[in-house]
């Protein structure tokens, strides 16, 4: 495996440290009060790499809160928020969040992620972290003013891209499992390679997931989505084992079946594509969300059919339900979000069908209908869901889709449609007939709109109280009240 992003570390970076007045207040503080301070995690690793970060976590060998209050002080910083249960306290410092916390050691137990804590030194502290590369302190101590307190090389696996766990794999990650899921989102923001024992670690504690909450996962599987090429975590996340216990559902569309000699592409890879696809077109996570989800009903939609081969009919629709209980299950939002994504996964199908024949301007009305303002995020869905590794048939496939985009741009300057606003509204067909709310009233109104998006009539009120009348009249209604507009 290769790394696909490259960062070198420079210990250069360390040597302004000691300029900045938050780690010049730091290093006073610790002089001043005979207590051990560094600066430590994942503020240290991405310095080094010369990442951005705006949070720093600060470790002292005594009272975290206290030494927090002194630091504010000489900082002349705002409100230093302390949060007691974890004895660590925070303030802001211009835009970086700064935390100071107590050196600790942890004891686990095996059926919680929640350890026992206890006062420790800062090699017990950085014992209890994740990886080698972000167990990384820097001292503020007299005598090591601004060195690097690296006891497991750290910096090594930094410069190689190395994500391996600074003690036993098997107890870091028995420890606490969410780790597992850290290594898999570092090695995808990253760039980096997993160890091979930290790997087969992970392979071995996949099931102990089952002890972290649905909320957790879900911010992990964030990260990852949020990263230029998410496919890399896809992957180790099916290797490592770890995608079987929260996402079974994306497992099962790996794999080609043959039949008669007629295979279907393989799923898993293809949706992957397409995920990377969209994320060189867009950063919307929902986006993302919809890549991951447009064909997860493909397994269960599978026939095959000798007069036409592998069929995967309605998996637009059946993938649109599923949409819910994924998300309910990975407690994501179950809003307008997870209706956004419900909606790309529905209308997946619907841009290809319009390129196919000679579209009329109904069924391109009818899509910007149904698509409303998601129209643009559900283009760059479709474009990017074309794969194939025939360079021409792609050509002329995108080809297709800036004509019906085009198109798209025509009708809607035209008609309107995009976010439709019925011209007559309930209460207009109610005054006339001098109805209550009713289903006569549903229907009205679905005559007038599907005549619009038909073009029988023109998304005009003019037009559109005539055919009120008239439906009316149908339906067995005089009208009663106004007449005309
Ligand atoms: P990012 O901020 O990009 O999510 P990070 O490594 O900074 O990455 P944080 O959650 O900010 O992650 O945690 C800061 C540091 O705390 C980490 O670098 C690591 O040393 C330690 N840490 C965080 N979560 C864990 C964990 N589950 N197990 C062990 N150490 C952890
Ligand atoms: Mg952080």
């Amino acid at each position: 495996m290769s790394r696909t992003t490259s960062y070198t570390v420079d210990p250069v970076r360390l040597d302004g440290v000691l300029d900045e007045p938050l780690f010049k207040a730091v290093a006073s503080e610790a002089a001043l009060q005979g207590i051990p301070a560094f600066a430590i995690g994942g503020y240290v690793r991405d310095r080094l790499i010369g990442r951005p970060c705006k949070d720093i976590d600060f470790v002292v060998e005594g009272d975290g809160m206290a030494f927090a209050q002194s630091v504010a002080m000489r900082l002349n910083a705002g409100h230093v928020h302390v949060f007691k249960n974890f004895g660590t306290a925070m303030f802001m410092h211009g835009d970086i969040q700064v935390e100071f916390v107590g050196a600790r050691k942890e004891s686990y137990s095996r059926n919680s992620r929640k350890p026992e804590v206890e006062a420790g030194t800062i090699q017990d502290d950085q014992e209890r972290r994740d990886f080698t590369i972000n167990a990384l302190a820097i001292s503020l101590n007299a005598g090591s003013l601004g060195a690097l307190v690296d006891p497991f090389g750290g910096i090594l696996d930094l410069d190689r891209g190395i994500l391996r766990t600074p003690l036993d794999p098997d107890i870091t990650f028995s420890d606490d499992p969410l780790r597992m899921l850290r290594a898999v989102r570092f090695a995808t923001q990253l760039g980096f390679v997993i160890d091979p024992i930290t790997f087969d670690a992970i392979k071995r504690n996949a099931k102990r997931l089952e002890i972290i909450s649905a909320e957790r996962i879900h911010t992990e599987l964030n990260k990852i989505l949020s990263t230029p090429k998410p496919s890399v975590g896809f992957i180790l996340l099916r290797d490592t084992g770890l995608l079987a216990e929260f996402f079974p559902e994306f497992l099962e569309l790996a794999g080609a079946e043959e039949k008669f000699g007629i295979g279907h592409k393989d799923n898993f890879y293809h949706t992957l594509q397409v995920l990377d696809n969209v994320c060189a077109k867009s950063d919307d996570l929902w986006l993302r969300w919809g890549a991951v989800l447009h064909d997860i009903a493909k397994p269960k939609t599978k026939r095959f059919d000798p007069g036409h081969g592998w069929t995967f009919h309605g998996h637009e629709d059946k993938g649109a339900r599923m949409v819910p209980t994924i998300f309910r299950r990975l407690k994501l939002p179950l809003d307008e979000q997870m209706r956004f994504v419900q909606k790309l996964v529905a209308l997946h199908l619907r841009p290809i069908s319009l390129t196919k024949e000679e579209v009329t301007d109904s069924a391109v009305r009818r899509l910007l209908f149904d698509a409303g303002d998601d129209i643009d995020a559900l283009m760059i869905l479709c474009r990017a869901d074309i794969t194939s590794k025939n360079d021409k048939k792609k050509e002329r496939y995108l080809r297709n889709y800036d004509l019906l985009m085009e198109k798209l741009k025509e009708v809607e300057a035209k008609d309107h449609v995009r976010n439709f606003q019925p011209p007559i509204t309930g209460e207009d067909i109610m005054r006339v007939f001098d109805v209550p709310p009713s289903k006569f009233i549903g229907d009205i109104k679905t005559v007038i709109k599907d005549a619009i998006l038909d073009g029988v009539i023109h998304n005009d009120r003019t037009e559109a109280w005539a055919l009120m009348l008239e439906t009316g009249r149908k339906l067995g209604k005089e009208p009663v009240g106004v007449k005309d507009e």
